[in-house]
């Protein structure tokens, strides 16, 4: 049975964000089985889901409550919609639960299915309120080094990782791309995390008076950017830009695919790092993954100069067939509720002190330049040469080596450039759980050296 799978994987599926040539010979890890915080797979094998899948399965892979949610919907109503002025209870429900509770001046949500999607909608959105207001020029958007808001065409622009762009033709025009404030990588000798933070403003003023901030009409960032690298921001940091951002008129865009709904300890990365969005984004864990949904959270600002073009133009002329499918709205709202029920974001910050010790006791490692973790999100960053923070060669990829041996030993984890290896497991996991996952990353790291 699993051969058989094996081989039809091999054969059939196009898989993505896949080296596809070494696919072929490697073949896959088929899972088929969820349970708490672990998942298992055609032989039986378990493993700790040490990335909550892609950042995402919060509640871990075996909920009740959720399948009980999507049941519920399925036989009351599997599918509705919200165009033109029609709507249902659970897209309803869902939004009014997270405006609730939602950083301060966030009035409107619109869904769709990913985090992709939604940071599209955005990019589309400040196109259609700039045009509206009257100011055409104002456009431009800028997103940082390093930054992951997806891969459909707009939000892959924004993204700013090369293995997005290359070969696909993008970025598409209008995004500008400022500094990533990675103290560890970009900080000058002996610069503090705040001296870092403020040349990184400097820097962004300067960028902003070359382009012309009349052309420039938002500013969009994860508050912890994971998939390029989990990197934390000094603490300073979106107070320092978000000054900059205010003197220009330019929007605040919270990309909370992966900090929204507790993964840095609370609600919002927005509040952890004491950012106010202007627009929000959120997917992933606004599900726990169970189904694919996304909603994009906008101030009533930007409702209304997006409202405003109806009567010109009349409809909103953007939405998806699955904006708030019924379903995924029913599995987010009990997803929320058990969030609240169960207090998880204090759960978070409960075992976040497990977590994050377990990785610093890392940081003396030989191949580890730097340990980092917040809430329930970190990472080790390998390097070849401790003292000159010198890489290793892309061809050795060390990082997903030590990711193959975790998997191996029962853990799943995930290598990102720059010889990274990222933690991100679900948030139910308790300190025994963390334990153990540590156990199984310590025999694979002795396995590495
Ligand atoms: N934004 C962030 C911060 C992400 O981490 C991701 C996915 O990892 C996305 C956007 C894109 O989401 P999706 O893969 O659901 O399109």
């Amino acid at each position: 049975m699993s051969n058989a799978l094996r081989d039809a994987d091999i054969r059939y599926v196009l898989h993505p964000y896949t080296n596809l040539a070494a696919h072929e010979e490697k073949g896959p890890m088929i899972a088929v089985r969820g349970e708490g915080v672990k998942v298992f797979d055609t032989a039986g094998k378990e493993y700790i889901e040490g990335m909550a899948g892609l950042w995402c399965a919060s509640l871990g892979f075996s909920e009740p409550r959720l399948r009980e949610a999507a049941l519920r919907q399925m036989d009351a109503l599997p599918f509705f919609h919200q165009f033109g002025h029609k709507s249902h209870a659970p897209g309803i429900e869902l939004a009014e639960r997270l405006i609730g509770m939602a950083p301060d001046g966030l009035t409107k949500v619109f869904f769709a299915n990913s985090g992709s999607e939604a940071n599209d909608t955005v990019v589309k959105i400040v196109r259609y309120m700039n045009n509206i207001l009257g100011r055409p020029q104002k456009k431009k958007i800028i997103a940082r080094e390093r930054a992951y808001h997806g891969v459909t065409v707009a939000a892959a622009s924004l993204t700013g990782l090369p293995v997005n762009h290359r070969a696909f033709d993008l970025p598409i025009e209008g995004v500008v791309r400022t500094g990533c404030p990675h103290h560890y990588r970009y900080a000058r000798p002996g610069e503090s995390e705040d001296a870092f933070a403020t040349r990184l403003a400097d820097e962004l003023e300067a960028q902003i008076l070359a382009e012309g901030p009349e052309t420039v009409a938002a500013f969009i960032a994860e508050p912890v950017q994971g998939a390029g690298g989990v990197i934390i921001p000094p603490a300073t940091y979106f107070d320092k830009i978000q000054a900059v951002l205010k003197k220009y008129d330019i929007l605040m865009v919270a990309d909370e695919v992966i900090c929204g709904f507790g993964r840095t300890g609370n609600a919002w990365g927005s509040q952890t790092y004491n950012i106010r969005p202007d627009i929000l984004t959120c997917a992933k864990a606004l599900s726990s993954a169970y189904l694919p949904i996304s909603a994009v959270l906008v101030s009533d600002a930007v409702y209304q100069a997006v409202k405003k073009g109806s009567a010109e133009i009349g409809s909103f002329g953007h939405g998806y067939t699955y904006s708030a499918h019924p379903v995924a709205a029913a599995v987010a709202l009990e997803t929320l509720k058990i969030y609240e029920e169960r207090d998880l974001f204090a759960h978070t910050r409960a075992v976040s002190p497990t977590f994050v010790t377990h990785l610093m006791r890392y940081a003396d490692h030989p191949l580890v330049g730097n340990a980092r973790g917040i809430g329930l999100v970190g990472a080790l960053e390998l390097v070849a040469d401790k003292a000159t923070k010198e890489s290793f060669p892309p061809a050795a990829a060390v990082a997903a080596r030590l990711v193959e041996l975790a998997q191996e030993e029962g853990l799943i984890l995930r290598s990102l450039a720059g010889d990274i290896v990222s933690f991100c497991p679900p948030l139910i996991i308790t300190d025994a759980e963390l334990d153990e996952m540590f156990t199984r990353f310590d025999r694979a790291m002795e396995r590495l050296t």
